[in-house]
């Protein structure tokens, strides 16, 4: 072989190798090392091919330096890369260098042109080498790719130096292979390169990353991966079965893992949550995302793993937080209705019963309003546990609302649920009663409890609760402390209390309401000496309504202000017209305790009489003696205010309600007013007339006027005239009437007073 074959044969291998690392480049360019490497070799192969083959007439000088200076350039640019160490904001002063590098190479030779040949080589020699010796200080497996860079670079330079061994042949193949060795060593770098960013991007996933084949051997794994299966690096695992991983997998079920994969109508990447069980034994919950794809015609199967135990932690603190209570760690109104759905399934199923007790803490207001709210939360923590105490492992506790506890007792036999409702609702109020401490205090509560019975009183868990409800809130209504079990006509009347408190609402603008007034007069001389004025509601929807039907639910509402307040004032605004007629001097006016104690009472009374041009002598208001214990103080001040004004004030129903001596002494009121129902019975009834007798006398030491109400019969009437009271209300004088009739009777009056004649009835 002549020398030239050499050459052509050594340029060969050097092209082979520098469009290699081209190719790399071009897979991936973000790897520019190669790229510059890649140059640097082309331009030296370039350079040594135009300096021996290239035709004389060629400008050697010129193209030699350039090419000596991008092999240069190449060669260190490609390395301080690979580095990291060569940054964007370098160009420019590298650019600047090496034409000034250009310059000095192609002037030099110019005057010295004998230093051509050996200068190159000097400088490749000295620039690979110093590019070997960099590399060679890292210390992972890119140091032999130093070493051999340093061998290289060092052959370099002995020719240069002129030690070129005798043995020409031999000293070829020994560069030819060092270049060799020492570009593949490049592109190996190249590739580990690439790999390692990509094993770097799979590794910074949050995720765990893994690739497994068909038959369910792992891959590839990232770190995250490998410790999500409880391992520490992913080289323990690479190559094994994904089934030795997690117990109770199967290869069968890998392979039918797959088997999905392979039906066409699915859409990827497949989503699913799992909860896996390690070989350590931990139990992870996880997300899988499987997508498969085909690599060389065999199906693989990318997956990522997430760890969702947090996730999990979250969703069932969510599903805590919306199923029980927080103050009392029992089940709130959603968990109760739930819970509740599934045991009258059960009994459903079984043919067997369950109770509902509806609890209710009476006046349980009072003590948030004077102890605060963390207090009353402290109560109904001390409640709940008292309650608890006394139930079976299977009865179920909620906290339904506010101061409402519902308790369930499931599983009872066909026919118990009643005596097991009653047994346990009478343990439930005793224990109840024994007092709660509370801040240094010791409190005592009672609490009202309202019973309905799966099947008998309801088939869903709405109904059910709904009943118990009911029947608690008739026990509130006429006394506390008690249980009561639900009936329809509880229903009944719940639903008509909605249809009223709807229709009421719109009462006032529709002008559906009125007023009849109904004469009180003297007892001895029969003459008129004041009105009642009574509220009469017609409803558009519901034709008329008496007012022992929505007085009360106006109550309940809050509804009863407004309308009180629209009684007041058009009870002056009457009385103002009747200003001419004799006899109708004054009106009483009915007023519930809402609207007593409502902040602005005293403020409309005060204006309806001024705008109507009335002395306060004029009107009079009746009460009933709840208004009075409701809240003792605030009424106390009320009334003395409105005695101040003038105003004088009626006890009403008098000896129905708790008929306490000392009301009449502690409030400032002026009138008794006997209750019909006593009234309606003096002729039969030695008792209601020596009750009567009883009042009358109490009134008249006290000093108050005394009316008798109901009056219906003559003989009551002279009874009671008899009996030493004052006024006389009833049918037997006259109806409630409206006030063009009243005009009539107050006209009757005038020609000829009622006269009280046993006879003449
Ligand atoms: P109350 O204050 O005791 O009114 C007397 C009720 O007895 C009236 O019934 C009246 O019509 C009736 N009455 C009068 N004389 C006789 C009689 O001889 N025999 C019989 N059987 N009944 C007689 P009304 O008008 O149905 O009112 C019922 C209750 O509704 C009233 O009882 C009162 O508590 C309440 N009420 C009526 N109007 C108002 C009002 O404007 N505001 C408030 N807060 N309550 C009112
Ligand atoms: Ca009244
Ligand atoms: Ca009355």
């Amino acid at each position: 072989m002549d020398s030239q074959t050499y050459i052509l044969f050594a340029l060969a291998v050097d092209v082979i190798l520098g469009v290699v690392l081209v190719f790399l480049w071009l897979r991936q360019r973000d790897e520019l090392h190669a790229i510059f490497w890649a140059v640097g070799q082309l331009s030296l192969t370039a350079g040594t091919a135009i300096w021996f083959l290239g035709p004389a007439q060629w400008p050697k000088l010129m193209s030699s330096a350039i090419l000596l200076t991008t092999s240069v350039a190449g060669f260190w640019s490609g390395t301080e890369y690979f580095l990291g160490n060569l940054k964007r904001r370098h160009l420019q002063s590298v650019l600047v260098f090496f034409l000034g590098f250009c310059l000095a190479v192609y002037l030099a030779w110019s005057s010295h042109p004998q230093w051509i040949q050996n200068g190159a080589a000097w400088i490749l020699g000295l620039v690979i080498l110093w590019a070997g010796l960099r590399l060679s200080r890292n210390r992972n497996h890119f140091r032999f790719l130093g070493f051999v860079l340093m061998v290289r670079g060092a052959s370099n330079l002995a020719n240069a130096a002129g030690v070129v061994p005798t043995n020409y042949e031999l000293w070829f193949i020994y560069s030819a292979l060092i270049k060799t060795v020492s570009m593949l060593s490049l592109i190996y770098a190249v590739q580990e390169k690439i790999q390692q960013r990509y094993a770097h991007t799979i590794d910074s996933l949050s995720s765990g990353f893994l690739i497994q084949d068909r038959d369910g051997y792992i891959h590839v794994i990232n770190e995250r991966g490998a410790r999500l299966l409880g391992y520490a690096c992913p080289a323990e695992i690479v190559g094994t079965h994904i089934a030795d991983h997690i117990s109770g997998a199967t290869r069968q079920m890998v392979a039918d893992y797959f088997r999905r994969f392979e039906a066409a109508d699915k859409h990827y990447p497949f989503v699913e949550t799992a909860t896996i069980s390690l070989q350590n034994g931990q139990r992870l919950p996880v997300e899988l995302i499987a997508s498969p794809y085909f690599e060389r015609g065999q199906l693989h199967c990318m997956v990522q793993l997430m760890d969702i135990s947090e996730r999990k932690k979250k969703d069932e603190q969510l599903f805590r937080a919306s199923r029980y209570d927080t103050v009392t760690g029992f089940l709130n109104r959603h968990g109760l209705s739930l819970e509740l759905t599934d045991l009258i399934a059960h009994a459903r199923g079984v043919g067997g019963e369950c109770a509902i007790l509806f609890i209710d803490v009476d006046k349980f207001k009072r003590i948030n309003d004077s102890f605060g709210h963390v207090a009353g939360d402290q109560l109904l923590n001390q409640m709940a546990q008292r309650l608890h105490g006394l139930l079976r492992a299977d009865d179920v506790l909620a906290r339904f609302g506010g101061d409402e506890f519902v308790i369930v007792l499931p599983g009872l036999p066909s026919g118990a649920a009643r005596t097991m409702a009653a047994f346990c609702g009478e343990r439930l109020l005793a224990s109840l009663a024994n007092s709660f401490s509370l801040a240094h205090q010791t409190i005592t509560v009672s609490a009202s409890i309202g019973v309905a019975c799966y099947p008998e009183h309801g088939h869903d868990a709405d109904t059910l609760i709904r009943n118990a409800d009911i029947a608690m809130y008739d026990v509130k209504k006429t006394g506390r402390g008690e249980l009561r079990f639900f009936d329809d006509a509880m229903n009944a009347h719940a639903k008509q209390v909605l249809v009223i408190d709807g229709a009421l609402r719109g009462a006032i603008e529709a002008g559906e309401l009125r007023l009849v007034y109904q004469p009180i007069i003297d007892a001895r001389s029969g003459k008129m000496t004041k009105v009642e004025a009574l509220l009469r509601w017609h409803s558009a929807l519901l034709g008329p309504v008496a007012p022992d039907r929505f007085i009360p639910v106006a109550e309940d509402s809050g509804l009863i202000v407004e309308l009180g307040t629209w009684v007041l004032n058009e009870t002056c605004r009457q009385l103002a017209r009747w200003r001419e007629v004799s006899g109708i001097a004054t009106v009483s006016i009915n007023v519930s305790a809402r609207q007593l104690l409502a902040p602005e009472f005293i403020g409309l009374v005060e204006h309806a009489l001024a705008v109507n041009g009335l002395s306060a002598s004029q009107l009079e208001l009746e009460l009933t003696e709840r208004v009075l214990i409701d809240d003792g103080a605030n009424v106390r001040a009320t009334l003395a205010r409105l005695n101040q004004l003038g105003v004088s004030i009626s006890l009403d129903d008098f000896g129905t309600g708790y008929s306490s001596l000392s009301y009449l002494t502690q409030f400032q009121i002026n009138t008794l007013k006997i209750d019909r129902s006593f009234v309606m019975d003096i002729e039969h009834s030695a008792r209601s007339k020596s009750l009567v007798a009883t009042i009358i006398a109490m009134g008249h030491s006290l000093g108050l006027e005394l009316v008798a109400e109901g009056v219906e019969t003559a003989f009551q009437a002279v009874t009671l005239e008899e009996m030493g009271c004052h006024y006389l209300q009833g049918y037997h004088i006259s109806k409630p009437v409206a006030p063009d009739e009243l005009l009539l009777f107050a006209a009757r009056q005038q020609s000829a007073p009622l006269e009280w004649e046993l006879s003449g009835n």
